[in-house]
């Protein structure tokens, strides 16, 4: 199975995908943690990304897909994986499509209105050690600005700030939205609402997930 998490920034993605990968032991891909990785390692696709990913703009179509390419061939994505930030256009999309022809595909919007992502990415802080995420309005840290997990320290993303947030919802909704309509016509589409608590939106990707399952093995 090949499912897609579809949703603007903020919107529970990687929280969401974390716990499919536990429950379901489906890989979580994501196309923001491999090229911050790549920012980090200072390689070329890295110094590509870096200004682009800054802006809140998207990395061109040809490298993210390679990089895709090249992490859903390998084996631990032979029973499927969970795609997260990625498509994000409908030329993705289609390459995609090309690249694995072979698993099922689902795809999960989880929808919240702007506003709401806007103080929620405003609110949101990582751990610069071992990357947990936090949203300060709803979490309780044990110290200020430290880790619960690893006692890193936690910093704000460089693209979390109000004016890059306000230009990555704006690519979100120019380059990323029309893959609602474009999946809603030809595959699994489920959206779900991505308020209220991590366990109450989780309960709802997993009635999608199960009857997806259920779905295609019969
Ligand atoms: P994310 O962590 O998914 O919010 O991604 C962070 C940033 O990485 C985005 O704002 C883009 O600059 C870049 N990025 C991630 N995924 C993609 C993608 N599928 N296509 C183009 N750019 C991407």
């Amino acid at each position: 199975m090949k499912i897609i998490l579809l949703g603007a920034p903020g919107s529970g993605k990687g929280t969401q995908g974390d716990l499919v990968t536990k429950k379901y032991s489906f890989p979580r891909i994501s196309t923001g943690d491999l090229l911050r990785e790549a920012v980090a390692l200072g390689t070329p696709l890295g110094k590509e990304a870096k200004a682009i990913m800054e802006r809140g703009d998207l990395v061109a179509d040809d490298l993210v897909v390679k990089m895709v390419e090249e992490r859903i061939t390998k084996p631990d994505c032979a029973e499927g994986y969970i795609l997260d930030g990625f498509p994000r256009t409908i030329n993705q999309a289609r390459k995609l499509e090309n690249i694995d022809k072979n698993h099922q595909e689902v795809v999960i919007e989880i929808y919240l209105p702007d506003q709401v992502v806007i103080d929620r990415l405003s609110a949101r802080k990582i751990c610069s050690n071992c990357g947990t995420i936090y949203n300060l309005l709803g979490h309780t840290l044990e110290a200020e600005n430290i880790c619960n997990v690893c006692s890193g320290k936690l910093i704000r993303r460089d693209d979390d700030k109000l004016e890059v947030i306000q230009a990555r919802l704006k690519v979100y909704h120019e380059q990323t939205e029309p893959l609602v309509d474009y999946y809603k016509a030809k595959t699994n589409y489920f959206q779900i609402n991505g308020e209220g608590t991590i366990e109450e939106i989780f309960a709802r990707v997993c009635e999608v997930l199960d009857k997806a399952i259920e779905k295609a093995e019969n």
